[in-house]
């Protein structure tokens, strides 16, 4: 398997509770290797850019509410099939549907407040990258 890149946010319901670590942890024990990273406020025009696909779903605007609530901490993740790996991690959407074990499951507070976010395609995945990070602030 090649190893791959992904694109993972700490969202700010884990950045509040202080759990940037604990989640980065997780992280790494998946196999996962933090190769940026960095703390931001997103603004409302990141929010609603990096979620314009949802544009017309219901929850768009309390999720952009949400992700700028407080700071988030975007990170590049490198890894064996690495987007499969965080999303694996990560556990499903909805907290009450995630898997024991998983990012989510041990921490999300509810299907908005779900603690982290991970690319769904390497495709996504480096569309993502290159919206948060310049190519010299990943270090492999
Ligand atoms: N979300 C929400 N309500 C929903 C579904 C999703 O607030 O009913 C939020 C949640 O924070 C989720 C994000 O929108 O992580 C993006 O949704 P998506 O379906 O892409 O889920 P993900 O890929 O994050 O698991």
């Amino acid at each position: 398997m090649a190893t791959t890149r992904t694109f993972s946010i700490i969202k700010p319901d884990a950045t509040r509770r202080n759990l940037t670590g604990a989640v980065t942890a997780m992280l790494e024990e998946a196999g996962l290797r933090v190769v940026a990273s960095k703390r931001i406020r997103m603004t409302r025009e990141q929010a609603e850019g990096f979620y314009a696909v949802h544009k017309e779903r219901p929850f768009f605007n309390d999720l952009v509410a949400f992700m700028t609530s407080g700071p988030v901490v975007v990170q590049v993740l490198e890894g064996e099939n690495a987007v499969a790996r965080n999303r694996e991690v990560m556990g499903a959407t909805n907290p009450d549907a995630a898997d024991e074990g998983t990012i989510r499951k041990t921490y999300a507070e509810s299907i908005e407040a779900n603690s982290v976010h991970g690319s769904d395609s390497d495709e996504n995945a480096k569309i993502e990258i290159d919206f948060f990070f310049k190519p010299e602030e990943i270090v492999g």
